[in-house]
């Protein structure tokens, strides 16, 4: 490793704890014990973490962003392009979703393993949480973002499917819509490879593309080290660590203990049993992503970083890369799936549900189909996990007649400690891309590029 690399990795660690440190104990602690009021105190530390948020976001998120769909569009185009043959692209793509959703129904199953045996939401006073998850739900304003969620499964289904099939594509990159620009990419590629030398100057021109948004991701890694420590100050200071006591601290033990777990032996198990690779020289190979993931909160935001990384250092091929990532950031949430199955074991426990072998089943299905509809952007699974809590309370009834459904708005009891979390969930959902990659690269080594990857980095 360069001596700049070094430099570059130790400045970004150095902000990222310079960022905590900021937004504890320079603006959340005086806010909260200084101000009279509740509201006073809100207003203060808006006013210190605006400026944090705002710099944060201009100097190091809106770059990423800026690059996500073209990288997503060019980068799929161009693995496709030299993966050729359609019959090894549906290989690889049936590898890529099976690889999904088994590494996030394991997940799922070390969540809810580690809730049940813990059981952080027992003897909980229902009625106190009660009360303070309404109102944090109604001020956070979760309803209304519940009420825009899909419906059900089925609903899930169709707008996976509705993004997949665009009428528009031009219209779902203005939205940073970029499911639809994988299918336009793929089918784009396929068309490149099959018309032969016509299609040449095309595949070429998009390869060239390429590398040159690589060296832009490059370049924007610099602006991690103001960047990281500006967003992690900022939210750092708007939720603090106060939220993490009682029940919720037994319960964030569980979902940090999950996505260690899943994070430091399922994952690099499956690397090793795969490839017979170093997982942990991997991971730190890799460690560029997975900070920024920490920091923004978004595998989205983070792709790019994920993309070059892998690729410049990590060792993956460009052909397993630039499939598995794009589609992954979106589609496969390890860390999500885990979280959404522990908060919602939790709520029920909270609310004195006992749930059975069946209710758990129906968990483990609905949150890995929610955590694939999740976003991949701050705080998203909030909103889906509502559909794993609506399949559970549909089988109340006929187990527990006459008792009432869980309420939605107990979701708000996990508000005060969620965007801590999202930070490491989102950590354990790029790792998990990132595996993926270096998975698949077995599969799809880069063979025109010279030397095979694996060797490299
Ligand atoms: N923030 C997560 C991500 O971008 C999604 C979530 O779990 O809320 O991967």
């Amino acid at each position: 490793m360069g001596k700049r690399e070094i430099v570059l990795t130790v400045l970004i660690v150095m902000a990222l704890i310079a960022g905590v440190i900021v937004g504890q104990f320079a603006i959340h602690a005086p806010a909260t014990s200084q101000a009279e009021t509740a509201e006073a105190a809100r207003a203060a530390i808006a006013s210190a973490t605006e400026p944090l948020e705002k710099l944060g976001d201009l100097l190091f998120v809106r770059p990423l962003r800026m690059l996500v769909v073209p990288i997503v569009f060019v980068g799929v185009l161009v693995g496709v392009t030299s993966i050729g043959r359609p019959d090894r692209l549906g290989v690889l793509g049936g590898t890529t979703i099976g690889y999904y959703l088994l590494t996030m129904a394991a997940s799922i199953v070390v969540g809810l393993t580690l809730v049940g045996i813990f059981q952080p939401g027992a003897g909980a006073d229902t009625g106190a949480v009660d009360a303070q998850a309404e109102r944090a739900f109604v001020e956070a304003g979760i309803e209304s973002r519940i009420a825009e969620r899909p419906e059900n499964l089925a609903d899930i289904f169709f707008q996976l499917a509705d993004s997949l099939v665009p009428t528009n594509p031009v219209r779902a990159a203005a939205e940073g819509d970029t499911l639809p620009l994988v299918t336009l990419a793929i089918v784009l590629g396929l068309a490149l490879v099959v018309i032969g030398d016509r299609g040449e100057p095309a595949r070429a021109f998009f390869a060239s593309l390429f590398e040159a948004m690589i060296r832009m991701v490059m370049w924007i890694i610099w602006l991690a080290i103001p960047g990281v420590f500006f967003v992690v100050a900022a939210r750092v200071g708007q939720v603090g660590f106060s939220g993490f006591a009682g029940p919720l601290l037994g319960f964030s033990l569980v979902v940090l203990g999950g996505l260690l777990i899943h994070t430091l032996v399922t994952l690099p198990l499956v690397m090793f049993a795969t490839t017979g690779r170093n997982p942990f020289r991997f991971m730190w190979q890799m460690r560029k992503p997975l900070l920024t993931a920490f920091a923004t909160s978004s595998s989205a935001a983070t792709l790019p970083i994920t993309i070059e990384e892998s690729i410049k250092s990590g060792g993956c091929s460009k052909r397993a890369s630039n499939f598995v990532l794009p589609l992954g950031a979106t589609v496969n949430m390890d860390g999500t799936a885990l979280y959404i199955a522990v908060v919602t074991t939790f709520l029920f426990e909270i609310y004195g549900f006992d749930l059975n072998i069946a209710q758990y089943a129906i968990i483990l299905f609905t949150a890995t189909l929610a955590a694939v509809g999740t976003a991949a952007v701050p705080s998203a699974s909030l909103v889906l996990m509502a559909i794993v809590i609506t399949a559970v309370n549909n089988t109340i009834p006929a187990l527990e007649p006459g008792k009432e459904p869980l309420p939605l708005h107990a979701i708000g009891i996990i508000l005060g400690v969620d965007r801590l979390l999202d930070m490491c969930r989102t950590v354990m959902n790029v790792w998990g891309d990132s595996v993926g990659a270096k998975v698949l690269t077995r599969l799809a080594p880069d063979e025109v590029d010279g030397p095979p990857a694996e060797e490299s980095g």
